[in-house]
């Protein structure tokens, strides 16, 4: 059901060779295996050995109060991260994981009975296709031109320093966060920043516009977009002006793929409950991962504080 194996934007992991992204990857001779173990498929399986022992080790499931067990599959994204969500490779992955997963619900129906036990399944982000893939399919999407971005960076640092002076901004990658005891003293407003990091950051192809962060968490608008980026930055650490990409762009190049917009294909996840005596049903109803917590404790009996962002799903 996947595409075909050899495909362009894919990782390679024998670097020594020539570009031949094939299944089943390896790596070189020279590569630590235990340190490369966590981008393939067994890295899962392990995890959930881990969590069986954890089962174990700490009686979980055996007292008279409910526990809960967190287990993150984190290969599944390094896994994506390398060679996009329609290869060969992250098929094999998703078999390999629901095998894994199978085993894992066998042990604790052994361990503690299916029907002491619910099982809830989400993700904490979805992510972008290989923009070659997307751009075959005949939708739109493409890397960001590495020598374009460097280009418009240094004309920011030169400009800036030009008009104002040096060291008013520390810069990761293309997000910017300002000196403001600096400006201050200079006698500047950030938007005397902000106004040329978009003047040359929104020339580069692939970037849609750059955001602020403060009108962003000033922002009531209730636009899909913004609202998301709300909900995603973080109040001081957040970067203050930021770019953001178009549909299908990605910083990441010339292989592999990323996550991290505020877009659909980025924000939307799975999200499964499964208990032994639940009708199997579908709700395409848009519901959020913040949901999730207020849903178990409803059916724990626990009062739902009011700071709780979600609201309880009938299952
Ligand atoms: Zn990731």
């Amino acid at each position: 059901y996947a595409r075909e194996d050899h495909y362009p934007g894919e990782v390679d992991g024998y670097l020594m060779d020539e570009y031949s992204p094939v299944f089943p990857i390896g790596i070189d001779a020279s590569v630590d295996p235990t340190a490369a173990f966590m981008g393939f498929p067994w890295f899962e399986r392990e995890v959930l050995n881990l969590a069986k022992e954890a089962i174990n080790g700490e009686a979980l499931g055996k007292g008279d109060h409910p526990d809960l067990l967190f287990i993150g599959f984190s290969a599944m994204d390094w896994m994506i991260h390398d060679y996009g969500p329609h290869s060969q490779e992250v098929m094999d992955a998703c078999i390999k994981l629901d095998r894994y997963m199978g085993n894992f619900m066998e042990f604790v129906d052994k361990t503690l009975g299916l029907e002491n036990v619910m099982f809830v399944l989400t993700a904490d982000h979805g992510g972008l296709p290989l923009p070659e893939y997307l751009v075959e399919k005949g939708g739109s999407g493409g890397r960001i031109n590495q020598k374009h971005l460097a280009e418009a960076i240094e004309w920011i640092d030169e400009e800036c320093e030009e008009r104002f002076g040096k060291k008013l901004y520390h810069r990761e990658g293309a997000n910017y966060f300002l000196d403001h005891k600096r400006l201050k003293k200079a006698n500047l407003m950030p938007d005397h920043i902000y106004e040329i990091v978009k003047k040359y950051l929104t020339n580069v192809d692939g970037v849609e516009r750059v955001a602020i962060k403060d009108d962003i968490l000033k922002s009531t608008d209730k636009d899909k977009t913004t609202l998301r980026l709300k909900n995603m930055i973080h109040i001081e650490k957040t970067p203050e002006i930021f770019p953001i990409v178009n549909p299908g762009y990605l910083f990441r190049g010339p292989y592999g793929t990323s996550h991290g917009s505020p877009y659909d294909y980025d924000t939307h996840v799975p999200l499964i409950f499964a208990r032994t005596h639940f009708k199997p049903r579908v709700d395409t109803s848009p519901r959020a991962t913040v949901d999730i917590a207020p849903t178990i404790a409803k059916y724990l009996s626990v009062d739902i504080p009011e700071y709780c962002d979600g609201s309880p799903i009938d299952l």
